[in-house]
């Protein structure tokens, strides 16, 4: 039994599991010994619990869409009386995973689409995500980079990345590169070494990140020589993946410390998952357990639209609902961003409950976390100089210039879809200048 703040959690320890009573200390806290030990097979995790009809057909009918593998470590966080385990839901396949919705998409967020080279997806103005491996600790049933993940293009190495670090090279607007994967930890530290190495020799990249669950699924991971190895290449911040109060286990809470104590900040991105998280009370408690454990809390993210995990989704208003029971509730470190990352390549769009009712010249009118309503008065002063008398606006060649940031910092005037009848009908007729009241410029 482990204690979380007023919930019990069936965790045992692993001597009590017949499959590994006689694995010794060190082997255990070994993670090369975790990977190499994963539980991969039915014959396996039947040693481990006994599997209910769901997931015994699940692991046999999923090998064909998405590979299973949980290391040790996790699997010994299954409750094996209860098939409804949090733990448990994200590990074991079950056979909803091969029933593909007709909303289900391929590559849902299009990373493919927006690819320069092979790993890198460039989709922002300033930032790069870059996918080192594809291999994983655990395969998570509700990854949405299955289409990549477990694939076995085996551990990429610095030779298959160099066309993106050649374009990184180039791309001097890039200031931010993200590491991801699979898991950009579960690689040798030699090569981890080498990626960050030679990212830290293009003088643009101003930070680099990592986007990790191996805090979570095998902590034993973070070793005294892999902290050292991140620590030489400052600054340097990393994204873990909590979804459950339960899995901030002492060992959990020790990897994270080790990364803290060497000066990295951390961020949780959390998956909001139908039976697992989505309930605002469960949430808040997650919420406070990272904020203990020095994580942030950075984004809730919408489950994505990637094949064969629908019965994960939420509807979006339950995010919202955790969203109200957080801000204002409890401290502000404690409330992430809720974002759903846009099918089709929209990117992460955040939602939140309006807290803006109204506004006038003179003031604008709000509304708090009671449901109080109040006042704000605009000052009687001058509007600010930006965009068109500040300096920092008419100087920084990064200044923004897409979307409503580009029409704001007067840099465009408006945006049009181009793909509507209405502008198919404009190239198709040549506007008429007949009528004095259509001779309005288009771009002025
Ligand atoms: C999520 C993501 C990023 C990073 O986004 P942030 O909001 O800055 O954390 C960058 N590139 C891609 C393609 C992403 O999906």
């Amino acid at each position: 039994m482990v204690m979380a703040g007023g919930y019990e959690y069936n965790i045992r320890d692993w001597r009590e599991v017949p499959l590994w009573k006689d694995v010794p200390e060190d082997r255990w806290n070994d993670w090369r010994w975790q990977a190499g030990h994963s539980i991969k097979s039915l014959e396996e995790l039947k040693q481990v619990l006994a599997p209910t009809e769901e997931e015994e057909r699940g692991v046999i009918d999923c090998a064909k869409y998405f590979k299973f593998a949980i290391p040790p470590y996790y699997a010994s966080l299954m409750d094996p009386n209860d098939p409804n385990c949090p733990v448990r839901l994200q590990a074991v396949p079950k056979v909803a995973e091969t029933y593909f919705s007709t909303a289900d998409m391929h590559d849902p967020l299009f990373e493919d689409v927006d690819s320069p080279a092979p790993g890198l997806t460039h989709r922002y103005p300033d930032r790069v995500l870059l996918l080192i491996t594809d291999y994983c600790g655990m395969y998570c049933r509700f990854c949405t980079r299955r289409r990549f993940t477990a694939h076995d293009h085996g551990i990429q190495s610095l030779k298959a990345l160099e066309p993106a670090f050649q374009y990184l090279e180039k791309a001097t607007e890039v200031r931010d590169v993200l590491l991801s994967g699979g898991d950009p930890l579960m690689v040798k530290d030699e090569y981890l070494d080498g990626v960050l190495k030679r990212l830290r020799e293009i003088p643009h990249i101003e930070i680099v990140r990592i986007g990790s669950k191996v805090p979570c699924t095998t902590p034993q991971r973070i070793t005294p020589n892999l902290v050292s190895i991140l620590k030489k290449y400052h600054p340097l911040w990393l994204n873990t993946h909590f979804n459950h109060p339960k899995e901030i286990t002492p060992e959990a809470s020790k990897a994270v410390a080790m990364l803290a104590d060497a000066g990295i900040p951390l961020g949780c991105q959390t998956v909001l998952l139908r039976g697992v998280n989505d309930c605002p009370t469960l949430m808040k408690r997650l919420m406070h357990k990272l904020v203990m454990n020095r994580v942030r809390p950075y984004y809730i993210y919408q489950c994505d639209l990637s094949e064969g995990i629908e019965h994960f989704r939420t509807r979006v208003a339950k995010g919202l609902e955790i969203v109200e029971h957080l801000r204002g509730h409890t401290s502000g470190y404690a409330v992430p961003l809720f974002i759903v990352d846009a099918p089709g390549g929209g990117g992460k769009i955040p939602l939140m409950p309006n807290y803006l009712v109204s506004m006038s010249d003179k003031k604008v009118v709000l509304r708090n976390y009671e449901g109080g309503l109040f006042s704000y008065p605009e000052p009687d002063v001058p509007p600010s100089a930006c965009p068109d008398k500040c300096v920092a606006c008419q100087t920084d060649a990064r200044a923004s210039v897409e979307g409503v940031a580009g029409i704001l910092a007067n840099k465009k005037q408006r945006i049009v879809p181009t793909d509507t009848l209405r502008e198919q009908r404009k190239k198709k007729h040549r506007p008429q200048v007949t009528i004095p009241l259509q001779v309005v410029p288009e771009d002025h």
